[in-house]
């Protein structure tokens, strides 16, 4: 059990897609802050419970369960959502960090790739956000924990203002979640609840691994990125626990860059 003012304490988080990779580093990370989480995994339930267990048995960690899920579904969402009520009493930080890619040239992209990435990456998001928000206006204020009636953190990518030949549906999904999450902040900023995204630059995880795991992609990644590393989950896991907790709560509707630069276009860096 963490100490009383850790600055998620008596909070508690869902992070989407967390059985691995960036969802496990925020997971990790909010719980050491004092939150506990709700690890949703897909199909990895071995790895999900791996992860919890290794916040379980932090002493300064908050406490993690496990919920099986796919985000596309609003059936499994509202079940993560169920799970977690029954479980910790309410909700009050939601990372829909949950994402995939299937990539293709766009003429030979099958319909079905399309649509699988946009459910997962844009229509999983809404549908957390969604329940979220119920979830949210159901319980109340609890200004004991935090000034916020909720805190909604949607993990989107650079791709959400880069354009990318060859991953046209997941440019457009993350695209697309710019919106998404500037519409939420609108509508339901006056209610007190924050929205905001974390756009991730190339960070070491399995989505990208087929680029990092060899000299020729990481030379061909460090290229990209003005700060000459690659990331971290770890990186993206602390700057999701700050913007969660109440020191960032005049952030409202905007993305975040964890990105070592990779927004500031490197490729003119020279003249162009
Ligand atoms: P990852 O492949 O390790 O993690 C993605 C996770 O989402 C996996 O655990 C996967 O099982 C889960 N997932 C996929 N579909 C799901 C579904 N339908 N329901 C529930 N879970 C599902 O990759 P990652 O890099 O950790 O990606 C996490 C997020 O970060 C994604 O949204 C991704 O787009 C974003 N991102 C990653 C990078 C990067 O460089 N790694 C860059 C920008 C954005």
């Amino acid at each position: 059990m963490t100490h009383y003012k850790t600055p998620l304490y008596g909070q508690t988080a869902i992070v989407t897609g967390s059985s691995a990779g960036i969802g496990k580093a925020v997971a990790k990370t909010l719980a050491k802050a004092g939150a506990n989480v709700t690890l949703n995994y897909r199909s990895s339930q071995e790895a999900a419970e791996e992860a919890a267990h290794e916040i379980n048995t932090d002493s300064d960690a908050g406490t993690a369960i496990v919920v099986q899920g796919d985000v596309g579904q609003e059936n499994d969402v509202n079940t993560i959502f169920k799970q977690t009520i029954s479980h910790f009493g309410t909700v009050d930080i939601c990372v829909a960090n949950a994402g995939m890619q299937l990539d293709h040239p766009l003429h030979k992209m099958p319909l079905e790739d399309w649509e699988q990435v946009l459910r997962v990456n844009l229509t999983g998001q809404f549908l957390c956000a969604k329940a979220a928000i119920l979830e949210f206006k159901r319980r109340g204020m609890r200004e004991d924990v935090s000034k916020s009636l909720g805190k909604i953190i949607h993990m989107s990518s650079v791709h959400e203002i880069i354009p990318w030949a060859g991953h046209a549906n997941y440019a457009a999904s993350k695209g697309g979640l710019l919106m998404l999450m500037e519409s939420i902040c609108q509508e339901y900023g006056p209610e007190k609840i924050r929205c905001n995204s974390i756009a991730p630059g190339a960070v070491k995880t399995e989505i990208n691994k087929d680029v990092w795991s060899n000299e020729e992609g990481r030379e061909q990644m460090l290229k990209l990125i003005p700060y000459k590393r690659i990331g971290i989950p770890e990186d993206i896991g602390q700057v999701a626990s700050w913007l969660a907790s109440d020191q960032a709560e005049y952030i409202n509707g905007t993305t975040i860059y964890v990105d070592g630069g990779m927004n500031c276009y490197p490729g003119f860096a020279n003249g162009g």
